[in-house]
């Protein structure tokens, strides 16, 4: 799936060979799913070989470099899995809701992703909406990792899961998405940050929900 070992055999300034394109440098993609299930969790998936490999990271990713935030490897998910977004049955494996907290496309640092993850040594340049710039997960002993912001100039020590706490794909908290998914709203909410702003009303429109923020909507 890498093209790490071509890149590696050719000097592309003496070859006439085609070099990797940018578009194909960035085309794997990485996901951050937000997941209050028994614990609030952050999903950090990262499309490699045909999966996303994956791992929970209980506070979420940090921007600061001086914060190393535990990541316990999990299960390889399917690569649908980074569109989903909604409630998982209460009582079934992962019970409660799912929020994409972030996606884009990432760019392996240090040779292809699976070799460097069986090296216990992953550098990524992730292009997201909320994470961005230069990363590294690090493992430390078994399943358990640890996710690094790499100085750069993304870097910065706002806590991103106060300040951007809502889904990328639909703008909702999780309390708004168990309300409009049919899941445990009371416990959503506990995964937000307090004091969030609540949706004041839902309109249906045109067969599809819509969310109306404020006090009273002038259409
Ligand atoms: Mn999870």
């Amino acid at each position: 799936m890498s093209l790490a070992t071509y890149k590696k055999k050719r000097n592309f300034s003496q070859t006439p060979e085609p070099a990797e394109s940018k578009k194909e440098a960035w085309q794997s993609r990485f996901v951050v799913q937000k997941h209050r299930a028994s614990q609030l969790h952050y999903d950090f998936r990262l499309e490699s070989g045909g999966v996303l490999k994956s791992w929970a990271v209980p506070k979420g990713p940090s921007p600061n470099p001086s914060v190393k935030r535990l990541a316990m490897a999990v299960e390889d998910h399917p690569l649908a899995y980074a569109d989903f977004e909604g409630v998982i049955t209460e009582g079934e494996y992962g019970g409660g809701t799912v929020m994409v907290w972030d996606r884009g496309t990432f760019k392996p640092e240090n040779g292809d992703v699976e070799s460097a993850l069986k090296k216990g040594e992953l550098k990524i340049t992730l292009r997201g909406k909320k994470l961005k710039g230069s990363w590294v997960l690090v493992r430390t002993r078994g399943r358990q990792w640890l996710l690094i912001k790499h100085r750069d100039r993304y870097a910065s020590d706002v806590d991103i899961a106060l300040s951007a706490p809502t889904s990328v794909v639909t703008k909702r908290t999780l309390a708004e998405i168990a309300e409009d998914e049919g899941g445990d709203v009371r416990k959503a909410a506990s995964g937000d940050p307090p004091g969030i702003p609540r949706r004041t009303r839902v309109l249906r429109r045109k067969g599809r929900r819509r969310a109306v923020w404020g006090a009273e909507s002038s259409e």
